[in-house]
Formats: structure tokens, sequence, C-alpha cells
């Protein structure tokens, strides 16, 4: 009879179950994926748009699984947050992005080396331990804390902006500098950038998509930027697939760019190779 009713709620529940088992198994494969050497990380190139010269990179996280192959981060990331894994992840993706980031040379015209932006999760934010997490990466890797970014979600911050502020002050105090990803997705993004001191925004992606053809979208980005800069913070703009649209966004004053047009994620040693 068991046996009998498992198969019947299978039977009409068969996506969902598949579903959770799915996540389930992730979840398992992805505790000890790290020490597997499965957890990798790519480097997608940021640029000045002014003389489209490479500043630094963003580090994004990549899983090759043994058997699945490559799983989408949108997937395995949200699998890490969720289960508290991220807690154990995010950790070591720091200490990694400062330790293969130590010893990029200076790109040609940039004039002092390029800077390494990891992205932090809401709940490595609210684990108390971020500022140590940071000092122990910089420490071993004895990069300069002003080349470290770090990006948090305008979400994140918000949803705990009394821990988060405190927390981000001290960062600031270490060097590092701190950026608000995804800028313009949360609610109330503007009164909280009085409040939340930070050193950047990256304008989302879903303002560059459309910017050459929806006039509505392009009075955003600008009025984002001036806004910025009103403040004194960098705006970096990603997403950006097309030359029209780094043109255009070089054309507002826009300070940096990150997208498929400009350069794909790359392993280390791609984007090394880069610098030379
Ligand atoms: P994100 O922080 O917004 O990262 C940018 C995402 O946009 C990356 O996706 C990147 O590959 C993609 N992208 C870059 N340029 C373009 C473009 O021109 N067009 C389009 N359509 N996409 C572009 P990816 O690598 O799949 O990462 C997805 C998300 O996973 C990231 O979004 C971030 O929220 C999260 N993530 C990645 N690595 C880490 C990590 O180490 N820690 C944490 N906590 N989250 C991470
Ligand atoms: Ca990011
Ligand atoms: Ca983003
Ligand atoms: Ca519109």
């Amino acid at each position: 009879a068991k046996v009998a009713g498992k198969n019947c709620y299978r039977f009409y529940s068969r996506t969902m179950d598949q579903a959770v088992e799915r996540r389930v198994r992730l979840e398992h494969d992805l505790r000890g994926a790290w020490g597997r050497g499965e957890l990798s990380l790519a480097y997608q190139p940021i640029f000045r748009t002014r003389d489209r010269v490479l500043v630094g990179a963003e580090a994004l996280l990549r899983w090759n699984h043994p058997e699945d192959g490559a799983i989408a981060p949108s997937v395995f990331i949200e699998v890490a947050e969720q289960s508290g894994l991220i807690e154990a992840i995010g950790p070591e993706v720091l200490r990694s992005a400062c330790a293969e980031a130590a010893g990029w040379p200076t790109p040609r015209g940039a004039g002092e080396p390029p800077f390494v932006s990891v992205n932090v999760s809401p709940r490595q934010l609210r684990s108390g331990d971020l500022v140590q997490q940071v000092t122990d990466a910089l420490v071993e890797s004895g990069m300069a804390p002003e080349r470290l970014h770090v990006e948090l979600t305008e979400t994140a911050v918000i949803s705990d902006e009394a821990n988060a502020t405190a927390l981000l002050a001290r960062l600031r105090d270490i060097g590092v500098r701190v950026w608000l990803d995804d800028f313009g997705t949360g609610y109330s993004s503007l009164s909280h950038l009085r409040r939340v001191q930070v050193d950047g925004l990256k304008i989302d992606r879903s303002f560059i998509t459309d910017l050459l053809r929806d006039p509505d979208d392009l009075a955003l980005t600008s009025a984002i930027i001036a806004m910025a800069h009103s403040m004194g913070i960098t705006v970096v703009a990603e997403g950006v697939e097309r030359q029209g649209q780094f043109d255009l966004l070089r054309e507002r004053d826009c300070d940096l760019a990150q997208g498929y047009w400009l350069g794909h994620p790359m392993s280390a040693l791609e984007f090394a190779r880069l610098l030379d």
C-alpha cells in the first residue's frame, strides 16, 4: 500500500517530484565539490568606456559536474544559498579570486593592476564573518585591498540595512571597494543610496538590453549615471552586447562597461593572457 501511495503521488506531480529530486541531488553533489576541484572561477573583463582600456574583471563561479557537465550558476548558486553551502563556498571564492588576481600585471594604458570583483551572497553578508573572510583572503594573497571589489545586490543590502551599513563601512575602512549589483531592479533604490555608502553601482542588464530602442531605458540609465556621479559613485553597465550600446553609454558618461560584446567570461589563464 505504501508503494502504491508513493506511485500515485508520483503520477500526479511527477515534474515537481523530479525538480525536488534534482535539487536534493545537486545539494548532495555540491557538498565537497570545491575540495574535488569541480568549482572554478571564470573572469569577465571590465573596460573603461572612455578609452576602452581593460581595468578589471568580475569573478564568476563555475561548476563542472562530473556527470552533468557545466551547471548554470543561476541553478547551483540558488542551491548553495538555500542549503547554506554558500557559507563554505563563499570564503573559498574570495581566497581564490585574490590569489589568482594578485599576480596580474598592469594592462596597457590602465596605470594600475586590474581590480577583481567578487560576488557576495546575501547569506554570506548575514553570516557576520565577511570582514574576517576578506581580511584572510587579502593577507594570504598579498593583494592590495583597493584591488578587491565586493558586489552585493541591492536587495541583500536593503533587507538587512542596519547590519549591512556597518559591515560595508568596515570593508571600506580596510580599503576594499563596495559595489551594488543589479542596480535598479530592487525598489526605492535612490533613498537607500543616501544611507548605504558604496563606491560603485552596476546598472542591471535589463536596462541595457533595450537601450537603443526604448527611450525610457535610456532616460533611466542616463539619470542613474548623473545621480551616481553627483554622489561621487562610479557606474558600470553590465550586459553590453552590441557596439551601439557601448557607444551610447560612453556618450552618456558611464564609467565602465562589461558584456559579451567586450568579452565573455574566461578562464584565469585566458584572462592573464589578455593582460600581456
Ligand atoms: P551577476 O552577478 O549579475 O553576473 C553577471 C551575469 O551576466 C553572469 O552570468 C555573466 O556571465 C552574464 N553576462 C555577462 N555579460 C553578459 C551579456 O552581455 N549578456 C548576457 N545575456 N549575460 C551576460 P553567470 O556567470 O551565469 O552568473 C549568474 C549569477 O550567478 C551572477 O549574476 C551572480 O548573481 C551569481 N554568481 C556567479 N558567481 C557567483 C559567486 O561566486 N558567488 C555568488 N554569491 N554568486 C555568484
Ligand atoms: Ca555580479
Ligand atoms: Ca549583475
Ligand atoms: Ca519602456
